[in-house]
């Protein structure tokens, strides 16, 4: 059973109704989580439609190639002049929004939300977009990653009589604006997120308008996009990424830029910068590891970047090796980019297995490193008697990558050298992804030959500081948040144990 959050929807009172889905266990199985998850989570992908007689389908669309930053629940409001409906629920885009669901939000306007959470527990009511009736008329709000002032703006609008619907911090835009004393609703928004420090890209939504809005430091990335129509107004089109607007047929029209908010209304599209004289700082880690390589985020092809990157680390590391074999999926497109600088044959030399969910039937023996084989397989004939290159994304608490190395190695290779394409991660993230605390953290705690050892791998290499911005950087001068490589975060994070559990390590 799926359960769907309904608000605003005619005919459907505003409460949680449910939704026969096909079960995917037999009721006799014994299911348990996969594994602690040794990787690191994002925390959303948002989706805006302004302009299309489907709004909703156009966002379900959106959101389906989103659906890899996150995968804990989805919403979709839509909203059509008089109405503004919402129907959120937990588990993927594609099991939530049935056709039957789809129909039940008409309109030429659709906001959208796929959400892994890291503030507030990941309940269904937490779930976005968040629907809130405030003073400047029903607002619907989806936003994408972390505000790290939330204790202090919460409490002042709770003395000031706000009631707050939820414990996810978007909801504290929403009741600032709801308290702004700004006269029109646009410089109520502005008003809003000049207030609140952190990490927001969001997409809002009124029974008539749409608006979408970048932290002043441009956090987490957010583009426009365009749907040309022959006979009548062109559809405007937001979302996390670009690979969305594929899906879509719009065309990639630029960034909404750090600080910037943009408004669309029948009238056209028309902006102002709520806040300028911030230095920039995109985080990093989207073009390392949770952007997909087909996006373009801050200006840049993913592709590009990870494609840098391996070369790079060729070029800092190198060792004499037969193949060079990436960690799927994440490590190819750098494994691609270090085989041709190198020389040395790109080979998949692990396979992974697309089809694990967060929850399997566990063997009645229980079998070592069970989780990992779940996930990737060798390929035997590929690895056996072979020096092995492993080219991975990360190592975050270092229990995965020795599963790996012990995998590559227990499939005949001679050598196993691993190659990151990042510097060493040594604090946690503030700012929307959802990182281990310090102490979890094996490279706060270990130097890189104690990795090695722990990894069991016969040597070990990460990209440098410096080769990592060179690789994402490709002209265009973006400043980059690498606090979860150096410590030195860009914020002044006031409120850090209502962030993240992780929090309480540092
Ligand atoms: S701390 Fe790391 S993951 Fe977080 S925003 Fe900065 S670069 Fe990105």
């Amino acid at each position: 059973m799926t359960r769907l959050l309904y608000q605003g929807v005619p005919g459907i009172a505003d409460l949680s109704a449910s939704l026969s889905a096909p079960s995917l266990f037999t009721d006799h199985c014994s299911l348990s989580t996969v594994v602690a998850d040794d990787t690191l989570h994002e925390e959303c992908g948002v989706v805006a439609i302004h302009g299309h007689p489907d709004a909703a389908r156009q966002t379900y669309l959106g959101l389906y190639a989103l659906q890899h930053r996150g995968q804990e629940s989805a919403g979709i409001a839509s909203a059509e002049g008089n109405h503004l409906a919402n129907i959120k629920g937990m588990g993927l885009v594609s099991e939530i929004f049935t056709d039957d669901v789809l129909q039940k939000l008409p309109g030429h306007m659709a906001i959208g939300h796929t959400r892994y959470s890291t503030t507030g527990d990941s309940a269904l009511l937490n779930a976005q977009p968040i629907r809130v009736e405030s003073t400047k008329g029903l607002i619907a709000i989806a936003h994408n990653g972390n505000l790290v002032n939330l204790g202090n703006v919460r409490a002042k609008l709770e003395r000031a009589g706000a009631y707050f619907q939820t414990t996810s911090d978007s909801e504290i835009i929403v009741q600032l604006i709801a308290h702004s004393r700004a006269g029109s609703l646009v410089d109520a928004i502005a008003d809003s997120l000049s207030q609140v420090e952190g990490a927001f890209s969001i997409v809002m939504m009124t029974r008539d308008r749409i608006f979408a809005a970048r932290d002043p430091r441009g956090f987490r990335p957010l583009s426009m996009g365009r749907i040309r129509n022959a006979d009548g107004p062109d559809t405007i089109v937001f979302a996390s990424e670009t690979c969305a607007f594929d899906l879509l047929r719009a065309d990639y029209e630029r960034d909404v830029l750090p600080g910037e908010l943009v408004m669309v209304t029948e009238d056209g599209v028309t902006s102002r910068q709520y806040a300028t004289g911030v230095p920039q700082t995109s985080c990093i880690f989207e073009h390392v590891y949770f952007a997909r390589p087909d996006s373009k985020i801050y200006g840049r092809w993913v592709q590009e970047s990870r494609d840098q990157m391996g070369r790079q680390l060729a070029r800092e590391s190198h060792v004499p090796a037969d193949v060079v074999v990436p960690v799927p999926d994440s490590g190819v497109t750098a494994a691609l980019g270090y085989a041709e600088q190198s020389g040395v044959p790109f080979r998949l030399g692990l396979i992974r297995n697309h089809y694990v969910g967060r929850t399997f039937i566990e063997p009645e023996q229980r079998i070592r490193d069970f989780g990992v084989k779940l996930k990737l397989n060798p390929v035997r004939n590929l690895l056996e008697g072979k020096r092995v290159i492993l080219i991975d994304d990360s190592i975050i608490r270092g229990t995965t990558s020795r599963k790996i190395v012990r995998m590559v190695r227990g499939a005949g290779a001679k050598e196993v050298h691993l190659r990151i394409s990042c510097p060493p991660t040594v604090s946690p993230c503030f700012y929307g992804v959802d990182t281990p605390s310090k102490r979890d953290l094996i490279a706060a705690n270990k130097t890189i030959d104690e990795i090695r050892e722990f990894i069991e791998a016969d040597s070990l290499a990460y990209l440098s500081l410096d080769g990592l911005q060179k690789s994402c950087d490709g002209g265009e001068k973006n400043g980059f948040c690498v606090a979860c490589y150096t410590g030195n975060y860009p914020t002044q994070w006031v409120d850090v144990e209502d962030i993240l559990p992780a929090a309480a390590g540092v």
